[in-house]
């Protein structure tokens, strides 16, 4: 059995994590206000550029987009998984794996808190 204050401790770590993704979503990204969890990637727009090469401009500003696009997918899905294994907890079902409904060893809960298969499952 898991004990709650080991709960309580995943808990806190996950909220943490929670922030920092957020955070990181926040630097170039949008939270889509009607799609909840789900965040656009803004085209970056620059201030100052006219005199310069609009062409040569035009072409950083794709690159940068096209290169944020897989990252802003993959903190997408983290926040996602963080915040479905906070509602586990929520609901008392911190730690079972959402396949085999077994427990999911302790260490591995340690080292990835957001974990919500047991290791036999992921793989
Ligand atoms: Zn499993």
């Amino acid at each position: 059995m898991i004990s709650k204050k080991f709960v309580q401790q995943q808990k806190e770590k996950l909220e943490k994590e929670k922030e920092a993704v957020r955070e990181q979503l926040k630097s170039f990204a949008t939270e889509d206000p009607k799609l909840k969890g789900d965040w656009d990637t803004r085209f970056p727009k620059r201030n100052g550029g006219v005199g310069g090469s609009a062409m040569e401009d035009a072409t950083d500003q794709v690159e940068e987009y096209v290169t944020s696009l897989p990252i802003e997918h993959s903190l997408e899905i983290k926040l996602r998984d963080v915040n479905l294994v906070l509602e586990k907890i929520e609901k008392g079902k911190y730690g079972t794996c959402e396949n085999c409904k077994q427990k999911i060893n302790e260490k591995r809960l340690k080292v990835n808190p957001s974990a919500r298969f047991c290791i036999k499952c992921q793989k």
